[in-house]
């Protein structure tokens, strides 16, 4: 399941990039356009307008929280998704991102990062290095709380 997330949704759009998931977000645009690149590129509209919720002829899901980690986890319960290739994209630009050797990321992140992290991913695209930071581990812990409840 692929899709775009409306100029609200900027932040989501992000963590659902890094929990593996193909979304575009296209910024504020018409909200034509947003339909427009649903339909042609078979992608969920995911929104906070409950207008072009309800008038897409796409699927959309309607998002009330602009709290993140509620929004996360409503889209993930909504859906029924697994989280099964986290870490897999890139935040910025949504390409596919490659796993790459810590030796290679010293001296290219910071010390502190390179100390305390072992696992680090590269965009190609946009030549930046991620890992799983603290930002990571408050959304690890909302997926856990989803799949025990
Ligand atoms: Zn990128």
């Amino acid at each position: 399941m692929k899709f775009v997330c409306d100029h609200m949704l900027g932040t989501l759009a992000k963590w659902l990039r890094l929990l593996g998931f193909d979304v575009i977000y296209p910024g504020p645009v018409a909200d034509s356009e947003i339909r427009d690149v649903a339909a042609q590129e078979d992608r969920m509209v995911i929104t906070r307008d409950k207008e072009l919720a309800s008038t897409t002829k796409v699927r959309a899901l309607y998002v009330e929280s602009d709290v993140l980690e509620e929004q996360v986890k409503f889209v993930l319960s909504e859906l029924d998704l697994k989280v099964t290739e986290p870490m897999s994209r890139c935040s910025l630009c949504n390409s596919v991102v490659d796993r790459v050797d810590k030796s290679s990321v010293e001296g290219k992140v910071p010390e502190g990062v390179f100390d305390r992290q072992e696992d680090f991913w590269f965009c190609s695209e946009c030549e930046k290095y991620y890992w799983q930071g603290s930002h990571w581990e408050k959304i690890a812990k909302t997926i856990q709380e989803l799949d025990m409840s």
